[in-house]
């Protein structure tokens, strides 16, 4: 195959990059950032963009592609013969229109085919697999019908709670399994029968291997991040842990990027999968707004400072490279009198959980993160994504600026250049295939 919180804190600013508003800002490296709309480059559909036409690609018998546009104007929820509880719960959720990745995924789904999303988190990838498999499991056994395996835990939390949300009227039972906590909780949850398990891989399978959770009756498997999985490591786990699904499954994988080892492990577990492609493979989202500050490595935590003292920063997502970097990000802050979080994976999980608590009730407006928080953290209200280190990876990049202008929101992603990272940004905007605009700080930039 050659595929592939808490509300809004505060009014979003709608005109020129944050630090504009309070540094002098001259742009001076390339193409100046004039304003924000004179910067956005269409590249991949995200969820605000309903009306472009996303790509649905079927696969044939040989696995090649044949791609189709699909319009996606004016769909609603209610077009997608979904029930009336279904509908109502989305109601609630203050759903208008499914995304082009639910409007594509959602029917197919519900005709029990396999399916291949390519598609990145903003993308509103979880309701597409959340809503089909409800509305199957509605009213049937007690059994569990469903297994959803994800990369990190903070994404099997948020997997679990897209399923109580869209799943309120369902009356199904929904455990997320992950490590780093204890056994006993989750041992008695899945002895007592649960409907659907949420789940990264490691812990399940010890899980499985005590005998504490069967198989038997499992209908619907999803590879969440199967990307990400297989980064991690998790294949052999992965491996083992379908071996123990009967093949007459339906198989959802979802996927970011389509690198070879993931149309792998398509060929071995899905039967005559669906593609949907959401979007270019590895494009960033349309609603996010690039700038790179270049900037000397010493000065990079005052350039952090100095940005932060607009006022427009009001949710502030940092990443740097390594977990002393991000401790060292976080201590500069607090000598500066800003209030951050640290999370990675140094850190035990009930800090993680209270740095992404206080991040997302506005207890704090800065959180400084490893790319441990990198995919799946689904906090609305992020209004900027500051790349304190260029990501070593390219496509990390367009996972991290995935974390801001999610869902109908716009964002501004920043990224902070030192002299032996230019060729990583340039890397960066290949993958993107698009140029970002340079913005210079006097003071903090080369020339100083
Ligand atoms: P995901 O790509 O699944 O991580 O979802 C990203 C965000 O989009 C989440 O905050 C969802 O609650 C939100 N979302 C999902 N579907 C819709 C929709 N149809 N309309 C508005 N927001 C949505």
């Amino acid at each position: 195959m050659t595929i592939k919180k808490a509300p809004s804190r505060g009014a979003r600013k709608a005109a020129a990059p944050a630090a504009a508003s309070k540094v002098a800002v001259a742009p001076k490296v390339a193409a100046p950032a004039k304003s924000k709309s004179a910067s956005k480059v269409p590249v991949a559909p995200a969820i605000a963009d309903e009306t472009s036409a996303p790509m649905i690609a079927a696969a044939t018998s040989d696995g090649s592609l044949a791609a189709a546009e699909a319009a996606t104007v004016g769909t609603k929820f209610s077009d997608l013969g979904l029930s009336a509880p279904m509908l109502s719960a989305l109601a609630d959720a203050g759903y208008k229109h499914p995304t082009p990745i639910q409007e594509q995924a959602v029917p197919l789904a519900l005709r029990g085919r396999d399916l291949i999303g390519l598609a990145q988190t903003g993308t509103g990838k979880t309701a597409a697999f959340t809503i089909p498999i409800i509305e199957r499991l509605l009213g049937g056994p007690h059994r569990t019908r469903a297994l959803i395996l994800t990369p990190t835990r903070e994404l099997c939390v948020q997997v679990e709670e897209s399923f109580k949300k869209y799943g309120i009227h369902s009356g199904l039972e929904v455990i997320p399994v992950y490590g780093g906590v204890g056994y006993d909780p989750q041992t008695k949850a899945l002895r007592g029968g649960v409907d659907v398990v949420v789940a990264t891989p490691g812990r399940l399978l010890d899980h499985l291997e005590k005998g504490n959770v069967v198989f038997d009756e499992l209908e619907v498997l999803v590879l969440d991040e199967a990307d990400r999985m297989l980064d991690m490591g998790f294949a052999p786990q992965i491996n083992r842990i379908v071996a123990q699904i009967h093949p007459y499954r339906q198989t959802l994988l979802f996927s970011a990027t389509m690198p070879p080892e993931v149309e792998a492990l398509a060929r071995k577990y899905l039967r005559k999968p669906q593609v949907v492609q959401v979007g270019r493979r590895s494009g960033a989202a349309t609603t996010v707004q690039h700038y790179v500050y270049p900037c000397p490595k010493e000065k990079k935590s005052a350039l952090l400072t100095e940005l932060l003292k607009s006022k427009a920063m009001d949710s502030v997502l940092v990443f740097t490279r390594t977990k002393h970097g991000a401790d060292r990000v976080v201590k500069h802050l607090e000598r500066e009198g800003i209030k951050a979080g640290a999370m990675h994976a140094d850190k035990t999980q009930g800090q993680r959980t209270q740095a992404l608590e206080d991040f997302k009730s506005g207890k704090v407006r800065v959180l400084v993160a490893t790319d441990i928080a990198q995919r799946g953290l689904d906090i609305s209200g992020i209004t900027h994504v500051i790349n304190y280190d260029v990501p070593q990876q390219a496509e990390d990049y367009v996972h991290r600026i995935g974390r801001t202008g999610r869902a109908a929101s716009t964002g501004d992603a920043y990224t902070f250049m030192c002299a032996d990272e230019i060729a990583m940004v340039r890397t960066v905007e290949r993958v993107i295939a698009q140029q970002i605009p340079r913005i210079s700080v006097p003071g903090y930039d080369f020339g100083t």
